[in-house]
Parts: C-alpha cells; structure tokens; sequence
C-alpha cells in the first residue's frame, strides 16, 4: 500500500522554508495554509508552493476521504450529464491542464520549461497518468440507444465520440463479450491512479529540491478559522494551536461545512453521495485484461473497468445518497452494491470473475445541490465585496480528480489577485441566503445530457 509523507514520523524533517516545526507547540506563519489533504488540497498546496509562497496542508488523515476510493478517470466527454454545462467548461479546462500538471510531478525534472515533452514525461510521472482511450460500451439494443442519443448530445457540445462496430471494439479489447451490441471511442477521456497521484505530490511538496516548493504537511485537524477583523487570518487547529497565514483555503471536502468561523451567512450545502469500488488483480494468463478504460451502460446501469499498468482493474461504481452517518466520508461497504457491480462488469467482460478480489471500498463523494464545486472567493454575501484571506475549494462531487489541476490553476489566480470570469458561477456563496448573484456569469445552452456516475 502506499504511504503518505504526512503519516511517516520523519515527515517533519522534511519540511523547509519560513514554515516553523510541527509539534514545536508554537505557532506557524505561512503564506497559504490548505485545509485537508485529499487530491483537491494537495494539488492547491503543489499549484502555490511552486509560486513561491510558503505553505502548510493541514490533515490528521491525509489522502483517506473520497480520494482514495476514486477510480481515476479523467473524462469530460463520457461525463457530459444534462444541465452540467458550467462544469462541462471547467472539465474541458482540467482536462487540457493534466499533462503539464503530472509533467510537472515527474521527479528530478523541470517540466514547465519544456512543455512540448509534457505527454511523455507525464506518462513518467509516477501518478499513473496515462491518455489511453476510453472505449463505451451499450450491453443490450436500448443501452446502445440511449448511448446514441448521448452521442448526438455530445456532438452538439463539439466533443468527438467515435461509434465502432463491435468487431472493431472486440479487435481493440478481445476480451469484451461478443454479445454487445454496440460501442464508441472516446480518445479525449484518460486515467490517473489517484493513491499514486496523493503519494507523487506529497514526495514533491516536501522535496527541497523542488524549486520554488516549500511546503509543510501537518498531521493535525483544523477546528475553524481565525479572524483578524474583517479578514481570514489562517486557522485554529482542534488542539488551540494558531496557525497564521494570508490565504486560508477550504480544501477538506465533506468537512468544510463543520469547520467554526465560517463568513456570516455562509451556507456550503455538502452532502456524501456514497460509491462502493472493487479493486482486483489480473491473474498472469489474462494480461493484459484491457488496454482501455471501458465504460458499460448495462439493461440501464452504469458500471466502468479501469486497468492499471500495475496488473491491477478498479471497477466501479454505486451512487447512493442513504445517510451513514451525517457527512461521513467513509461508508461501510454495500454487499448489493458490490454484487452489482461484479454482475455488470461480467457482462461486458466475462473473464471478470476468474480475477483476484483485492479490495472493496466505499466513500462519500462530497455533493453539492447542482452538483458543481463551491470554487472560490466567499462575495456577494452582504456587499460584492470577497472575503479576505479566503478561498473555497470543495464540493468536487463525481469529478474532484479530473478538477484538481484547474482547481489549484484557480485558487493560485486568485491569490495572485487574478479571477477569471467564466468560473464566477462556480462562486461558493451561491446557496446562501441573501446571495447576490449580479456579477456571475451563466452558461445559456441547456442541451446536455448524462451518463454513469464516478
Ligand atoms: C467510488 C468513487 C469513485 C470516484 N471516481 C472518480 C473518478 O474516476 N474521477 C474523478 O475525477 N473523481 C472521482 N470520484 C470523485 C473524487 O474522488 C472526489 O471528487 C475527490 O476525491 C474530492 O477530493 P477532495 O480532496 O475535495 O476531498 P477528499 O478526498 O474527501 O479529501 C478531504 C480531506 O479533508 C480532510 N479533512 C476533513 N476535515 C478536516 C479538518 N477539519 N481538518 C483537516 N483535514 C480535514 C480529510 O481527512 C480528507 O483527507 C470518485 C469518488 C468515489 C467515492
């Protein structure tokens, strides 16, 4: 299993810059202090440690909450669901940021001063990043219906979905069933493995010889935020200690809403919607079991097989919105859930089942009411004035792994004084009562459709 930096005990010597020792009881002064640490608050504490500000990512479990049980597809156009259109500009800008943002995880070298090897040395990142297609698949004629009808919604959006034969799918994947009855390409949808991508940015983010890096991982939990007049002044952690920073960013998912010391009249409508995933490994006689990733709509329901280079297969995944426990990220595992998916996946792939099971998992993924993040400065409240010192980075739902680079691209802008008007819709204050939303901008085209969940 991989282990994060944060957790191992020597992580604290690791750390450099104008950030002072964990555990020294005194308080830290940084730049830019990121709550929680799944693939959302490291990729910001990367995005501003390499602008050269000094940061602290605070997490007692870091890398253990939705992150970990995600599957890794970065997928813009099988992810296309109806009235998503905002977010559809935001996937399609994350999506042309992963190259140069696993480049730049590569170790020992300086991708941004060579951008034009950025799809090679992404690929030896050590992230599992990989632009292998993805292949969907319809099981029976109405799936290959409904898969139609989406293309042609794809098509308007100006994505490219290529239809196949099933012969043409089968020469690509010979191990899909012959009875299918229809697939198509999606050259644009690509995979990371996201528990490698965690451990390649915790490496670089207390790496000394990363340039510009500097940066603290602090295995504490953040109880609230501190004020200094009307500005966020950085944050209180559960044991009293101060933790002072410019810029506070609200990166821990589903335990934004429970932080003390939020703006006034802010509301951050969170909700866990829970996924069970099945990791398995790939007997010797088998491999490589796919080349693809393949996604399935099967008599209706959603399921998708991800190869890992590393023999191994993720296949998920459930969507359920029934209570666990208030906000928990973590689920117990549901046995019809697994059943499902292992009888879906079968379907598409009948060699499934001689596969090893390794691993079953469920998280909450961190849902929001238009299931869009909540991305940004804290305006709009009681004047259009932001909040100082702030930044709201959560809510990443079904899409926080392919988010991640433009998030933290977006929360850098932001600290540098810079906002880009088409993510404006994305503002973290809409649920609040009270919101004014004059200065957002709105996409105008309804025409979307959906596909399966992540
Ligand atoms: C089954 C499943 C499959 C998925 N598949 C995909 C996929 O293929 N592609 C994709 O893009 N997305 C996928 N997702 C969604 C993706 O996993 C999430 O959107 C993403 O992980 C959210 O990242 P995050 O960093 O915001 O939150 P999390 O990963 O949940 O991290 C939040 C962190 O905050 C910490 N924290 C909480 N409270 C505090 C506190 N008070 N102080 C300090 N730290 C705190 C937690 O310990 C945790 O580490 C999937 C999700 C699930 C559940």
């Amino acid at each position: 299993m991989l282990s994060h930096p944060a957790l191992s005990p020597s992580s604290s010597e690791t750390s450099a810059g104008s950030v002072s020792e964990p555990g020294s009881g005194t308080d830290i002064s940084v730049d830019v202090a990121v709550i929680g640490g799944g693939v959302v608050g490291h990729a910001i504490a990367w995005e501003a440690a390499l602008s050269g500000r000094s940061v602290v990512l605070i997490d007692d479990a870091p890398g253990t909450g939705a992150s970990w049980a995600a599957a890794g597809m970065l997928a813009p156009v099988s992810e296309l669901h109806y009235q998503e259109e905002d977010l559809l500009e935001l996937m399609l800008e994350a999506s042309a940021l992963w190259p140069a943002f696993a480049a730049g995880l590569a170790p020992s070298i300086d991708s941004r001063a060579n951008k034009d090897s950025d799809e090679a040395e992404a690929a030896g990142s050590g992230t599992g990043y990989v632009t292998t297609p993805t292949l969907v698949i319809g099981a029976d004629a109405a799936d290959r219906r409904a898969l139609e009808d989406l293309r042609l919604v794809q098509g308007t959006n100006g994505l490219t979905v290529e239809p196949l034969t099933v012969r043409e799918a089968r020469s690509i994947e010979p191990l899909l069933s012959p009875a299918v009855a229809g697939a198509y390409r999606i050259a644009a949808d690509h995979q990371v493995d996201p528990r490698r991508l965690l451990a390649r940015i915790a490496e670089a983010l207390v790496d000394p010889r990363r340039s510009g890096a500097t940066c603290q991982m602090l295995p504490a939990r953040a109880a609230g935020l501190r004020w200094d007049g009307d500005r966020v002044a950085g944050v209180v952690l559960d044991n009293g200690r101060a933790i002072h920073a410019g810029e506070t960013v609200l990166a821990n998912g589903l335990g934004a809403e429970k932080l003390d010391g939020l703006p006034p009249g802010l509301d951050l409508p969170l909700r866990p919607v829970y996924g069970d995933i099945i990791r398995l490994r790939v007997p010797a006689h088998l491999q490589p079991l796919l080349t693809s990733t393949v996604r399935g709509m099967v008599h209706g329901v959603p399921v998708y097989i991800v190869p890992r280079d590393d023999g191994t297969v993720v296949i998920g995944a459930t969507q359920r919105e029934a209570a666990v426990e208030a906000g928990a990220a973590e689920a117990a595992v549901s046995a019809g859930g697994i059943y499902q998916l292992l009888r879906d996946a079968q379907v598409l792939l009948p060699a499934v089942a001689e596969l090893e099971l390794l691993e079953c998992t469920a998280r909450g993924r961190p849902g929001t009411p238009d299931n869009a993040p909540l991305l940004g400065r804290v305006r709009g409240l009681r004047d259009d004035a932001d909040v100082l010192g702030l930044i709201v980075a959560t809510g990443f739902f079904r899409h926080g792994i392919l988010l991640a680079p433009a998030a933290a691209s977006i929360c850098v802008q932001l600290m540098d004084g810079r906002s880009d008007p088409r993510w404006t819709v994305f503002e973290p204050g809409r649920f609040s009562s009270g919101f004014s939303a004059g200065h957002v901008r709105r996409h105008s085209d309804p025409a979307t459709a959906g596909t399966s969940p992540q």
